[in-house]
């Protein structure tokens, strides 16, 4: 069957299968029809920076190997890959800042439609970037955490980023200033890699690769500070349960997809939701039903407890149901396909930024000054849309499951407190160093069509889970976890080792919660990969070491947006192990690969593991973390056998040489 080739997903098999001719190609046609893709393009060796290329590079050592301008393959590779990594930052630093403005427009009194929700968060926050709250009330002292967030986006002085030096190990930081990548300013970040790489600028790949990994620094800046304003305007996550998968979607209620990123639109459409469900009654619906799309989803999940249609790769399969009324896009993740998926529905497709507007959209600017209004107008066309719907096209897929997300730091500290009050993190680090948890990883990213829809997602995550690998996870992977049912108490007992078992089983009881607390653990968005950040961090501090000395591995088992490129670049810098399972374009020049699998570890402690096969990069994550282990002095079995065929003995002895 056509469906169960290209996903894991049951609801997106079920559709994929059923797809009547005369409908719209989805993704998996067209990369059907794209291949085969190129050669030059997949190794990173076409350059066509200037209008002289797009200029080739022979990758068996023959002619051409330079440019026409000169450019040799790492020189080439190397832009590719930086002006990536600077998409990347700009897209999240970009949300980051969009959130910063609206909380300082609140400050001002310009947005009556948001409060301060996290208010214990605003001051933790302001605490951790040096602004006093003795004496502050809640508005002013917002107003200098945005101020202080925008600085980091218009610092003169070479003075490194707030959101980098308040949120790292102090080892880390030394290193990071010692190699030269702590970013004073992020938008000069991505402005120096523009310029680095334009035509007959930096050619040399040492400092090309450096001001990349700069650039990835200032991208985690752009995600923590995006992570920490939405907590302080929509207050701190907490553990809650929803469901996911299209079986979300209800015929007899008006159905809206948020989809996209950014939280600032979707949680006011919440709200005005609860008071138009009489409108939505007026037209024949029960009522209005919000569901999420890929990390707006996963951000009103996280918050709310808004139910999950899908992730990335399957969403315009939604549209497919015959039953959505509106899907409407914020930024990043949006396929341009939908505009004609829609076309063939009722459904609406509305846009609402500036920077995203889609072929076929309706648009209603979104502005936080006016946001109800905003909402209110895009509720209204959801609501009348409701009455075009086709009957003969209506076909929800009855698959979803259950789900717990809301794994912020600040929740899971308060589960730990319950077993250790005065230090909360004692709790998790002993059962690390005493082996009931072999280690954490980290599990990132997105859906990408080189590989099976969710597949490597599940399978990695199955491996990791029965050898007591305790994972937390961030964007589309965690709605892959969430629609296989893996984020559930229940899938402790059935995938979870012995160790993870009695962990999850022994917090679960001591902390409340009544049963085991979920197998894996959603904590959140893409952005909110920097919670992942903050968990290490402390780890790391109640250790005293850095994060390159923890049992930690970070996995990206189908990295797509230059997001995850830029999310990836800064886990390596941090000191992360970090699997890749979609190689990315930079086998055409072996320097740069052998700098990101090997020579990244003796700089920064972390480095890319490039593996296609999910069972190959399990059994490589669970290598490295015992490994890690026993290089930290917490595990004395000097026989495992590390990925690159050698023992622990012999690696230690080796890394004792350099
Ligand atoms: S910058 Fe150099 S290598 Fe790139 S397209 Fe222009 S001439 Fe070719
Ligand atoms: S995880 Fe990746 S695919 Fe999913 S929404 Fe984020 S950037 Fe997009």
């Amino acid at each position: 069957m056509r469906g169960s080739n290209l996903t894991a997903d049951p609801a997106a098999k079920y559709l994929l299968e059923k797809k009547e001719k005369g409908l719209p190609d989805t993704v998996w046609d067209r990369y059907e029809k794209m291949q085969p893709q190129s050669g030059f393009g997949e190794l990173g060796i076409c350059c066509r920076i200037c209008p002289q290329g797009p200029c080739r590079i022979n990758p068996f050592g023959k002619e051409p190997s330079r440019g026409i301008c000169g450019a040799r393959d790492y020189t080439i590779v190397l832009r590719n890959l930086l002006r990536m990594i600077a998409g990347g930052c700009a897209a999240h630093s970009d949300h980051g800042r969009h959130i910063a403005h609206t909380l300082l427009a609140l400050t001002e009194g310009k947005t009556p439609d948001y409060k301060i929700k996290g208010e214990a968060k605003l001051k933790a926050v302001a605490a951790r970037v040096g602004i006093k709250h003795e004496g502050k009330d809640s508005i002013s002292l917002a107003k200098e955490v945005a101020h202080k967030a925008l600085e980091d986006y218009s610092r003169i002085e070479p003075e490194p980023l707030t959101w980098i030096q308040t949120t790292m190990t102090k080892k880390r930081l030394e290193i990071l200033d010692r190699c030269d990548v702590l970013p004073y300013n992020i938008d000069a970040a991505i402005t120096e890699v523009m310029h680095r790489t334009h035509i007959g600028v930096d050619a040399d790949p040492v400092p090309l690769l450096f001001d990349g990994l700069k650039c990835a620094v200032a991208d985690l800046a752009g995600e923590h500070i995006s992570t920490d304003l939405s907590d302080i305007l929509f207050g701190v996550p907490k553990l809650t349960k929803s469901e996911v998968n299209l079986g979300v979607l209800k015929v007899d209620e008006v159905n809206i997809a948020v989809h996209g990123h950014n939280p600032i639109l979707s949680e006011v459409i919440c709200d005005v939701a609860e008071e138009l469900q009489e409108e939505a009654k007026a037209v024949g619906a029960k009522g209005i039903n919000i569901v999420g799309i890929c990390c707006t989803g996963n951000e009103l999940l996280m918050r709310r407890g808004i139910p999950l249609a899908t992730n990335f790769s399957s969403q315009e399969l939604a549209i497919m149901t015959g039953v959505l009324d509106a899907m409407v896009v914020d930024y990043q993740c949006i396929m341009p396909s939908l505009g004609m998926w829609c076309q063939c529905y009722h459904t609406k497709l509305i846009s609402t930024s500036e920077l995203c507007r889609q072929a076929g959209d309706i648009h209603i600017e979104f502005r936080p000054e006016t946001a109800k209004q905003s909402a209110t107008a895009i509720l209204r066309l959801a609501i009348s849309a409701f009455k075009e719907r086709n009957p003969n096209k209506i076909d929800i897929p009855k698959i979803k499951n259950i789900v717990y997300a809301g794994f912020s730091v600040e929740q899971i500290l308060e589960y730990l407190a319950k077993t250790s009050p005065d230090d909360p993190m004692q709790y998790l680090v002993d059962n690390i160093k005493n082996g009931t948890i072999l280690g954490i990883a980290a599990m990132v990213g997105c859906n990408n069509l080189k590989a099976p829809h969710d597949y490597n997602h599940l399978t990695i995550a199955k491996e990791l889970v029965k050898n007591n690998v305790l994972i937390v996870a961030t964007g589309c992977v965690a709605g892959a976890f969430g629609k296989a049912g893996l984020l559930t108490p229940e899938a402790v007992n059935q995938y979870a080792g012995e160790g993870l078992k009695k962990f999850l089983t022994e917090l679960g009881t001591k902390s409340g919660f009544g049963k085991p607390l979920p197998l894996i653990w959603h904590m959140g968005s893409c952005v909110d990969t920097s919670r992942i950040h903050d968990l290490a961090t402390m780890i790391a501090n109640k250790l005293e070491v850095d994060i390159k000395d923890l049992p930690l591995v970070a996995s990206a088992p189908g990295n797509m947006s230059e997001e995850a490129v830029a999310t990836g670049s800064w886990l390596v810098v941090t000191g992360w192990p970090t699997h890749v399972g979609i190689v990315p374009f930079i086998y055409g020049s072996k320097l740069v690969t052998q700098i990101a699998e090997n020579t990244a570890r003796d700089v920064y402690g972390g480095y890319f593991i490039f593996e296609t096969d999910a069972e190959k990069a399990a059994k490589r994550l669970i290598n490295i973390i015992k490994y890690r282990r026993w290089k930290l002095g917490i595990d004395v079995d000097e026989e495992i056998v590390y990925w690159t065929g050698e023992t622990a003995k012999e690696l230690f002895a080796k890394s004792k040489e350099l």
